[in-house]
């Protein structure tokens, strides 16, 4: 399997080349050149393995020059009972006869984001000794709040790397802030930026490009590398939970096999619901991917007129780790699309020129066929989360509420009784204090004090992971100015 940048297939990566490297040269992002085929019986063949066995098997497509024996090992340290608190690993919850739920925050940060951050680090160590890279890396992350604690919990010591995390000063939530602040490890740094999540990554990609600091870094033994969703690494291992909850489904006799189901992602960066339609390219009986937005809808918008406009207020929403108006991901989706590289790069040079782009006749239809898209506000976000609380007992949290609002506004729209996996992407507990509003509380505690008055709402306790955060203390409290973000790596990597 060989991989392209999404702005020029006539260099070819290794899989080790494109995951060390995380980012193409061009600016482009790296790519598998064609999608792989499940083998026929796979399906069947994966119905009653271990999530582990399952992430083996789907992952060894892409990755050839990794073992089984590799693999194998990666998929028990990175999903065993020491991270994950189900033995499932990305349990599905049925809701009701043709709605189920994949939930997939059961990693010791409580968001999606440790599906693949809990793997990434061992694909990316590995991968720099089949490159013979000897640098140290360094990750380099922009957060909306989930991927910086993913990311850091997991890197944390290990050894060759070295990570920072960047979020927006005002843009997480108290506990996701807490989460990073007290990160432990001897390789970390964290630090907070004056700006939303827009002006973070896009400083990040600064930086990345950016060869004075490249050669700088270099002369100290690092090179740069991400830990963002731009990184094949991270989108790779999210195939698997698609492909496992089908299988799941089959396993318990809900659907049969063969039989089509539609999907709907709370979506961001785009990543989670690009290895969704990644799953599907495969072979795996999807038929619509619904992708889910909170108020700042700037993809439902592409996916209806084909204009991918970020010119735009940008909001703060209770669903933080949406806020994002540049999707990074999507840049996938219309190479998969166009299969044409110069096509993308005009796409992607308007929107770095003027913040818009329309895509082609031929691409509109392509994506009306197989992506609906919806959003909604952060009232109509607690409306659903309230309704699935008391009608079924269910808690979710705020990005997982706008997927079932999403569902819910398809499914009046069009009728469709497809069964539907809705991912699931943090525990409630994450967003506790928007979730306590939703509930109708009114005096909501501050801090990790609102976890309890979940729990005493609920009777649910919370996770280990978030109710640990107690006994932790805070170690960055470092604020920068976005165009001073350099000041902040070269500082940390004396
Ligand atoms: C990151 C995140 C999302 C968005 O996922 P993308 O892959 O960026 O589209 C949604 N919900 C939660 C809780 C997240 O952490």
């Amino acid at each position: 399997m060989r991989y392209i940048s999404t702005r020029d297939n006539t260099t070819q990566y290794s899989a080790s080349q494109a995951i060390a490297q995380g980012l193409a040269g061009d600016g482009g992002l790296l790519t598998p050149f064609y999608i792989p085929k499940l083998p026929n019986k796979a399906l069947e063949d994966m119905k009653d393995m271990a999530y582990q066995q399952r992430a083996v098997y789907i992952m060894k497509q892409f990755l050839e020059e990794f073992s089984v024996k590799e693999l194998t090992d990666f998929a028990s340290a990175a999903y065993g009972p020491d991270k994950f608190d189900s033995p499932a690993v990305a349990p599905v919850r049925t809701v009701d006869g043709n709605t189920h739920c994949l939930e997939l925050w059961h990693g010791p940060t409580c968001a999606f984001k440790d599906m693949a951050l809990q793997m990434l680090p061992h694909l990316l160590t590995t991968s720099l000794v089949k490159t013979e890279e000897n640098k140290t890396v360094c990750i380099l992350v922009a957060t909306s709040g989930d991927t910086g604690k993913g990311a850091l919990e997991g890197f944390k010591d290990v050894p060759r790397t070295k990570i920072l995390v960047f979020y927006p000063k005002d843009g997480v939530s108290q506990v996701q802030e807490l989460q990073m602040v007290t990160q432990e490890g001897s390789n970390v740094g964290v630090a907070a930026v004056v700006g939303n999540f827009d002006d973070a990554q896009t400083g990040v990609k600064k930086l990345f490009s950016n060869e004075r600091v490249r050669r700088e870094l270099a002369r100290r033994g690092y090179f740069f590398s991400s830990a963002n969703s731009i990184n094949w690494g991270r989108v790779l291992p999210q195939i698997v939970y698609y492909i496992s909850a089908y299988c799941d489904l089959l396993r318990d006799e809900k659907i049969e096999p063969g039989q089509a189901v539609n999907v709907c992602v709370p979506t961001g960066n785009f990543g989670n619901i690009l290895a969704a339609y990644y799953a599907r390219e495969m072979g795996l009986p999807i038929d619509q991917l619904i992708c889910a937005s909170n108020r700042n809808n700037v993809l439902t918008d592409f996916l209806r007129d084909g204009i991918y406009d970020r010119n735009r207020t940008f909001y703060n929403t209770m669903s933080p780790s949406m806020d994002i108006l540049i999707s990074s991901n999507l840049e996938r989706l219309l190479y998969s699309l166009t299969q044409d590289p110069a096509e993308v790069k005009r796409y992607m040079s308007r929107l770095n020129e003027v913040g818009r782009y329309e895509v082609s006749d031929k691409v509109k239809e392509k994506l009306n066929k197989r992506f609906k898209g919806y959003s909604c506000d952060d009232r109509e976000t607690q409306r659903v989360i309230r309704e699935m609380y008391e009608k079924r007992g269910y808690l979710i949290d705020t990005h997982t509420a706008v997927a079932f609002s999403a569902l819910e506004q398809y499914r009046k729209e069009t009728g469709d009784t497809t069964p539907a996996v809705v991912a699931s992407t943090a525990s409630p507990f994450k967003f506790c204090a928007s979730v306590l509003e939703a509930l109708g509380e009114s005096n909501i505690a501050s801090g990790l004090d609102a976890l309890d008055q979940l729990t005493a709402k609920t009777g649910q306790p919370a996770p280990a992971p978030l109710a640990g955060l107690r006994d932790k203390s805070v170690r960055f409290t470092q604020v920068v100015e976005k165009d001073h973000m350099v000041d902040a790596v070269l500082s940390v990597l004396e």
